[in-house]
C-alpha cells in the first residue's frame, strides 16, 4: 500500500479550502459525518493556511489521487510518496 504525505508550501498556500472540498476522501466523509474533523479529514485549512492531518507515519486516508493538485490555483500542494 503506497504512502502518501502532503507537502504544502506556506509560501504561497492562499487558504482558499479548494483542495479541502475538492478532495475526494473529504466528501465521501462529508457526506457520512455532516462535518470535517481532525479525525476524518486528510486536509484542512486553519488560520487561512492548508494543512494536512499527519498521524502515526501518515496522512490518513490520502490515496495519492492528486485532485487537489489539480485544482489549487497557486499550485502549492505537492504529494511525497513515503513508502510502496
Ligand atoms: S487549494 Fe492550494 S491555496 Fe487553496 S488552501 Fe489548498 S493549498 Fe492553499
Ligand atoms: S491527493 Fe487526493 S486523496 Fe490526497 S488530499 Fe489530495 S485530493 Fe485528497
Amino acid at each position: 500500500m503506497q504512502i502518501y504525505r502532503l507537502k504544502i508550501n506556506k509560501n504561497t498556500c492562499i487558504g482558499c479550502n479548494i483542495c479541502v472540498t475538492s478532495c475526494p476522501i473529504n466528501f465521501n466523509q462529508l457526506k457520512e459525518m455532516g462535518y470535517l474533523t481532525q479525525e476524518n479529514a486528510v486536509i484542512l485549512v486553519k488560520n487561512g493556511m492548508a494543512y494536512d492531518i499527519f498521524t502515526e507515519g501518515r496522512t490518513h486516508n490520502c490515496d495519492g489521487c492528486g485532485v487537489c493538485i489539480k485544482f489549487c490555483p497557486v499550485s502549492a500542494i505537492k504529494l511525497e510518496l513515503l513508502e510502496s
